[in-house]
């Protein structure tokens, strides 16, 4: 099986760029976001503090987190309900980094990423595919973007969906989530020593895919 790994920072543009790949190649698209998404969003609905080790580490036994694959879209399911929506909303945002700091939260999703890759030609996206969860695959990208350039996308992003959020409290939490996602102590975000760098601050969609699957296509060669 073949496998592309596509880190980087929140708003580089992983998952369209990662997606768009998949689907020229033919490839399997896993988000892996929505799965601490998924974590995250159970302890929300549980109404505990998501950053608490005491209370999120308990809840793992008790909840089933699933992908699957509807019309070639990956859905997440929570205890068998789909929550692919739910946990695009920001509060869920926060409460995947926090819970992706947990060593045991990353443990628990191991291996039904590692399983996917098993079975399927791969195009992942994530934080520390490159580096832990495959670090055999064939083409490793580190994605990136400066921080003012990543908040407007999802300012943007948001807008189109009717929602109008603050550009500067959307750099906040940018920022907070690249610094707590970088200096964790379980899988910090950072690029694998075998990635290429790609930086799409001055790119457009069109021009990150093309970089990419132009770099592929050599490895693959
Ligand atoms: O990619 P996305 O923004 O959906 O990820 C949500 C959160 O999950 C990130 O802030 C990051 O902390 C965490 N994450 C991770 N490892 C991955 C994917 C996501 O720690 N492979």
């Amino acid at each position: 099986m073949y496998a592309i790994a596509i880190d980087g920072p929140a708003g580089a543009g992983k998952s369209t760029i990662a997606r768009r790949i998949a689907s020229q190649l033919g490839w399997l698209y896993v988000d892996t976001g929505a799965l601490y998404r998924a974590v995250g969003l159970s302890g929300l609905r549980r109404g505990v503090d998501t950053a608490s080790r005491e209370a999120i580490l308990p809840l793992l036994p008790q909840i089933k987190v699933e992908l699957c694959y509807r019309d070639g879209e990956q859905r997440v399911l929570l205890d068998g309900e789909d929550v692919s929506e739910a946990i695009r909303e920001n509060p869920a945002s926060m409460a995947a980094s926090n819970v992706s700091a947990m060593q045991e939260v990353r443990d628990y999703l191991f291996d039904l990423q590692q399983q996917i890759a098993r079975e399927h030609n791969v195009v992942m996206d994530g934080r520390d595919i490159g580096t832990v969860v495959l670090p055999q695959a064939q083409v490793k990208i580190f994605l990136t973007a400066a921080p003012e350039e990543r908040a407007r996308r999802r300012q943007r992003q948001l807008a189109e969906k009717g929602i109008q959020v603050d550009f500067n409290q959307l750099l906040e939490e940018v920022k907070q989530r690249d610094w707590q996602d970088s200096h964790r102590d379980a899988a910090p975000l950072r690029q694998a020593e075998d990635a290429i760098l790609c930086d799409t601050t001055h790119l457009d969609l069109d021009q990150s895919v093309d970089q990419i699957l132009q770099i592929v296509k050599e490895r693959l060669s």
